[in-house]
């Protein structure tokens, strides 16, 4: 049954679930794909409806996993994909964008990004992307692991539409609140945080995991629900199975206390200056 959850404002406008659903690794593996597949229908009837994939996944798998899980509801899936930096030509962009779609199932893709920075001038993507926008192909663009300085460069490329830029984000990684969390938050530019779970180390955190037992909640739920007390972070963690992703939920459905809250941040310090950004 669809629950009504978090939205997070994109800056066409439009509204998105503030906790979506990661699917690297998604597909790779053939005694997990049922129970994969099951988890994003799953994630579909609890009111997950942002589902982030990329042509990097498994070169394709986990996207035509997303393909199947969708056949007769597209429509409830808002579907954000990425395409490497060396398909960020005009051309290029287009010919992956049609890969894209044919193992996705679907005639269009509703957040297309730039999976991160690599030689292509911005000018060369952005005049791909404004294609594939007209034609009806994507319905919004952005980027991924780009920094405050690349992203003046993206905005003044002409990419001022642009949605988002997913980074890496977590209790561990706290790098971007120094430059680019403010200058996204100048712009009303949502940031989408990649890996909220440390790749499932945070998990087995020894802090979490006391702070998570003397508030009788789990370490995910804590992760997660850090995250998504901000009003313009949208959080993807990725699971495959339907008991983490019930686990994953939630840290939406009970949104952690100003007291929890204050003790994550002491517990989990922001770095004393800024950093590179970091990727995974
Ligand atoms: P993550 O979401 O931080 O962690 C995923 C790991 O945690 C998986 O091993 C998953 O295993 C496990 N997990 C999830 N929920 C759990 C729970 N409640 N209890 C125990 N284990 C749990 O890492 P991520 O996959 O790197 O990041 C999330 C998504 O962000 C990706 O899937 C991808 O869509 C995107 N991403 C983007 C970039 C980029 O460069 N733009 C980079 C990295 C990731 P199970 O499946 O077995 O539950």
């Amino acid at each position: 049954m669809a629950t009504a959850h978090k939205m997070i404002t994109l800056p066409s406008g439009e509204q998105v679930s503030a906790l979506g659903l990661g699917t690297w690794n998604m597909g790779d593996d053939a005694d997990r794909r049922a129970e994969e597949l099951e988890t994003l229908q799953l994630a579909l009837d609890l009111g997950i409806r942002l589902i982030d994939t990329a042509e990097m996944y498994g070169e394709g798998r986990a996207e035509s996993l997303i393909g199947e899980a969708l056949v007769g509801r597209r429509d409830e899936a808002f579907i954000v994909s990425k395409f490497y930096p060396h398909h960020a030509t005009r051309h290029s962009v287009k010919a992956a964008c049609e890969r894209s779609l044919k193992r996705l199932r679907t005639d269009r893709i509703d957040l297309y990004l730039l999976h991160w920075r690599g030689e292509t001038s911005f000018e060369e993507t952005l005049s791909g992307l404004q294609d594939l926008q007209e034609a009806g192909k994507i319905r919004h663009y952005g980027v991924s692991n780009l920094d405050a300085a690349d992203m003046e460069e993206f905005v003044a490329a002409g990419g001022d539409a642009v949605a988002t830029d997913q980074v890496l984000y977590n209790l561990s990684r706290r790098g971007i609140e120094w430059e680019l969390l403010p200058w996204l938050r100048a712009r009303h530019i949502p940031v989408m945080a990649y890996s909220p779970l440390e790749q499932a180390r945070l998990l087995r955190n020894r802090k979490l995991q006391d702070c998570a037992q003397r508030y009788g909640r789990s370490a995910a739920e804590l992760a997660l629900g850090w995250l998504l007390a901000m009003d313009d972070v949208i959080v993807i963690p990725k699971t495959g199975r339907r008991t983490a992703l019930r686990e994953n939920l939630r840290a939406i459905e009970q949104p952690l206390d100003a007291a929890l809250l204050a003790e994550l941040d002491v517990l989990f310090p922001a770095p004393q200056g800024p950093r590179a950004l970091e990727m995974l």
